[in-house]
């Protein structure tokens, strides 16, 4: 069951935003899709109320995924790890639809691992903390970007460049699991644990619709900005608008910035 609520997508809004339980069939309107909640009532084996204790599971979750490159994504079974003293389990409600998805799903970068879930832009509402968990509680909102994990220990680890560990990024999705059996599997699913330190605050109040695709095109195209001090008047060329491309517009004109083509 697939239902669109295009009035509360913002027109320059070019990302897709896949919502959990939902089949990304028919056509994804380029620049316009966002897909709600069935009325029906969740099913879930996760308690709301923090009822999942540290070392239980894993846990089933239906995810979106594909077999092999040829077919396209279908609903699949997965299994999501045992709830680690330091992790978070999140009910995802939102996932961003990066185009790295859609390389990876379809195999056009070498090394995909099959099954592939796709999906590293993710916001999921908290429903169990690890023992060790400082950083969460129950009933918060979180977001997971493209990494989940990394040694911890190496010299760009320790320095809080993760994304360049020198034993190897896991990534959110398509990644060997330092934590469980298989690859990691992405956020077109209902359900992820992933550790609190990969797990960034998601303020009260934000639009969680629109706070997915920040949390890959955002944070790629914030980051040289952020580099380079980027300041009001100055210019910035941005090749290409898609679903980092616009982005990049939203935040050069946050700066002040005037948009060079
Ligand atoms: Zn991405
Ligand atoms: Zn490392």
């Amino acid at each position: 069951m697939i239902q669109r609520t295009l009035s509360t997508v913002r027109p320059i809004l070019i990302d897709v935003v896949f919502q959990k339980g939902l089949a990304l069939g028919s056509t994804l309107a380029a620049g316009s899709a966002l897909f709600s909640r069935p009325a029906a009532a969740e099913t879930s084996a996760v308690p709301s109320d923090g009822g999942v204790k540290t070392g239980s599971g894993p846990f089933a979750a239906r995810a979106y995924g594909t077999a092999n490159p040829k077919v396209g994504l279908a609903l699949m079974p997965i299994e999501r790890r045992p709830l680690g003293p330091k992790d978070v389990f999140l009910d995802i409600l939102f996932c961003g639809v990066c185009h790295s998805d859609i390389h990876t799903a379809r195999g056009e970068w070498p090394g995909t691992l099959y099954p592939s879930v796709p999906g590293h832009e993710i916001v999921g509402r908290v429903v169990a903390v690890g023992n060790q968990v400082t950083k969460f509680r129950v009933g918060d909102i979180g977001g997971v970007g493209c990494m989940v994990d990394s040694c911890g220990v190496c010299p760009q680890c320790l320095a809080g460049r993760e994304q360049s560990c020198i034993n190897g990024t896991t990534y959110t999705y398509n990644s060997p699991d330092r934590a469980f059996r298989g690859p990691t599997l992405g956020g077109y699913s209902d359900k992820v644990i992933v550790m609190e330190s990969f797990v960034i605050r998601i303020p009260p109040g934000a639009d969680l619709a629109a706070t997915a695709p920040l949390l890959c095109a955002g944070v790629t195209t914030f980051s040289p900005m952020h580099h380079w001090k980027l300041e009001s008047g100055q210019r910035v060329g941005i090749i290409g608008m898609g679903g980092l491309g616009h982005v990049a517009v939203k935040l050069a004109v946050a700066r002040k910035a005037v948009n060079a083509d």
